[in-house]
């Protein structure tokens, strides 16, 4: 059965003593407040932080995940996080093809591509970001929108490496703007991805896969957007920059 997840992509935010606090935080209250050990708590610090972040938290309870990685294994390519480094300071997961990424550094399904493979070559978990903008919506070719972004990239893996794959799906429109993609929106389209995942992997797969909803995730919309039988959990920006809402969102899956 699949596992629910909740990650904090803390994007370009907190300097080192804010990182350690916020990180202190969010462990204590995991520790304290989280009592279902099945929901997975995921955070992604900026890089900088990753090294003394997994000192600050329980990595046991806690997954440390990057928010990028280089599209090349190692060489000359200065200012670049290889996978590899990352894998070697014991993060868990990277996030690939989040919709900044793709809008502010031309992120291609090439490059997204070739950063898939080397997480995985690298034993970690790939979060999976796909999601149509606001005009793609209003002109309903959302879910053409999704599926090229998944067929062009996750689904050229192996069964295998398919597998160790969480999707995030991350309407544009509703990152960072307070703007929530309702949950019947979320549950359509998080339904659809699972539907694509079955015709292309089977249903074991597909009912295996970790579908996250991202956009504007807080407190008090978690529970409604979790209710709903596909949504596996949140991608959460803002909200998880506070230790209190992040784990209000954690504690918010009935099932
Ligand atoms: C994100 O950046 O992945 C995100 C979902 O941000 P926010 O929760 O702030 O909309």
């Amino acid at each position: 059965m699949r596992k629910n997840i909740v990650a904090g992509n803390w994007k370009m935010h907190t300097c080192k003593d804010e990182a350690i606090l916020l990180a202190s935080a969010v462990n204590k209250k995991v520790k304290e407040e989280v009592k279902n050990d099945n929901t997975g708590v995921v955070i992604a610090p900026p890089f900088i932080h990753l090294s003394l972040i997994s000192q600050v938290v329980d990595t046991e309870r806690i997954c440390i995940a990057a928010q990028n990685c280089a599209s090349e294994p190692k060489g000359a390519f200065t200012g670049e996080i290889s996978a590899r480094m990352l894998q070697s300071y014991g993060v868990k997961a990277v996030i690939l093809g989040h919709s900044e990424r793709r809008a502010y550094y031309g992120e291609t399904d090439e490059t997204l591509t070739k950063k898939v493979n080397l997480v995985l070559e690298n034993n970690m978990r790939p979060i999976f970001c796909c999601g149509e903008k606001l005009e793609e919506r209003e002109s309903n070719n959302h879910f053409e929108v999704v599926k090229r972004q998944i067929e062009n990239v996750v689904f050229k893996l192996s069964k295998d490496n398919f597998e160790k794959v969480i999707i995030a799906y991350e309407p544009v429109w509703a990152i960072g703007t307070g703007k929530t993609a309702s949950a019947d929106q979320a549950q359509e389209m998080h339904e659809f991805i699972r539907k694509l995942i079955k015709e292309k992997f089977g249903s074991e797969i597909a009912e295996n896969t970790t579908i996250l909803y991202g956009g504007s995730c807080k407190p008090s919309n978690a529970q409604e957007l979790f209710s709903k039988p596909d949504v596996d959990g949140g991608l959460i920006g803002g909200a998880s920059l506070n230790a209190e809402d992040f784990t209000a969102i954690i504690n918010s899956f009935e099932k």
